[in-house]
């Protein structure tokens, strides 16, 4: 099974082996001209560029594409659309769909209970989310305000200091990570960890969020919920999901590694499932997938009575089984 996923996470175990250098790190490397007065376009017009070029110093340069990145992510914090809900506010004035203004760390511990390939994972898991999931398995965190602000060169410290204990990667998680992009660029300018960036997330970013991502993050660890609109409608208050989420799915497989998780819900095998194994096998096939089994009714679940049950041996079957017929990489 590990040996299956080796190959799959290409980028992700040449950093392990130290064949290659974590994207953030790079990033510091690669030189960009910009002024803080520049106009958004401007700044991307210049950041696009850097990418396309990918021209690496030996030393760290200032400023860098890391620099400019963050840059770019304040304007946008002022403005927010880091995800499609595009709510458009000043995130210092109040607050969006997400509940986030300031990042708020709800936990951080090394996780054990991660994909095998990732433990120890060095979990951030942050409050807030920018789904409303009636059956949230975390809803302590992602829909209430919880945790503290850590100042960004404490949290990268931590980092270093979870390296040093044996943390495989940094895993950024919630809730949602999105909202949090410019504070998670700022703990990353504080750091200097050859540990691999790991984005934990729905999936639900703007193409702005994807572009700031691309050069940062080494892994994407999804979570495709639902193969139709209605689903995700109802269920976690999101409209359009399936465009937004087969897009970013195809931005992240160009961009880098890629590990999909589905969580298997009751009565959702034939709406969901099916349709989202289907389309990966299609559109992503050297993608690894994990079929999550463990889905169980939380928060508002028993309300709903479609998925107010666990999910069925049969159910999870029938999905593992088409993931197989399809010769996907199953983890
Ligand atoms: S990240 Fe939060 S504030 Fe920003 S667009 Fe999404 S829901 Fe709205």
């Amino acid at each position: 099974m590990i040996l299956e996923i080796m190959v799959e996470l290409k980028v992700y175990n040449s950093i392990l082996k130290g064949d290659k250098k974590p994207g953030y790190i790079l990033c510091k490397h690669i030189p960009v001209s910009f002024r803080e007065d520049d106009a958004l376009e401007k700044l991307w017009l210049e950041h696009d560029q850097a990418l396309k070029d990918f021209k690496v110093e030996k030393e760290e340069v200032n400023p860098s594409l890391l620099d400019l990145k963050r840059e770019i992510a304040y304007r946008i914090y002022h403005k927010c659309s880091f995800c499609e809900r595009k709510c458009k506010i000043d995130r210092d004035v109040r607050e969006g769909v997400c509940n986030v203004s300031k990042a708020r760390v709800a936990s951080e511990f090394l996780h054990m209970g991660e994909e095998e390939v990732f433990i120890p994972s060095y979990t951030i898991f942050f409050s807030g989310c920018t789904f409303n999931c009636v059956f949230c398995q975390n809803w302590d965190i992602s829909q209430y305000k919880t945790g503290i602000y850590i100042q960004p060169e404490i949290l990268a410290d931590m980092i270093e200091k979870r390296n040093e204990q044996g943390a495989r990667n940094v895993n950024w998680v919630g809730g949602d990570p999105t909202p949090n992009i410019p504070y998670i660029i700022d703990v990353l300018i504080n750091c200097n960890s050859l540990i691999p960036q790991i984005w934990n997330s729905n999936m639900y970013c703007s193409i702005e969020t994807m572009k700031l991502l691309h050069g940062i993050i080494d892994v994407y660890l999804t979570d495709f919920k639902y193969g139709n609109d209605k689903c995700s409608l109802r269920l976690s208050k999101i409209k359009n999901y399936l465009e937004i989420i087969k897009r970013n799915h195809i931005i992240a497989y160009k961009q880098t590694d890629i590990l999909i998780r589905h969580l298997v819900m009751p009565n959702h095998v034939e709406c969901c499932s099916i349709p989202i194994i289907r389309w990966i096998a299609d559109n992503l096939p050297k993608a690894a997938v994990n079929i999550m089994g463990q889905y169980h009714p939380e928060y508002k679940a028993m309300e709903y009575d479609d998925i107010a049950r666990y999910p069925k041996h049969s159910e999870i079957r029938r999905v593992t089984e088409e993931v197989k017929e399809l010769n996907i990489t199953i983890v």
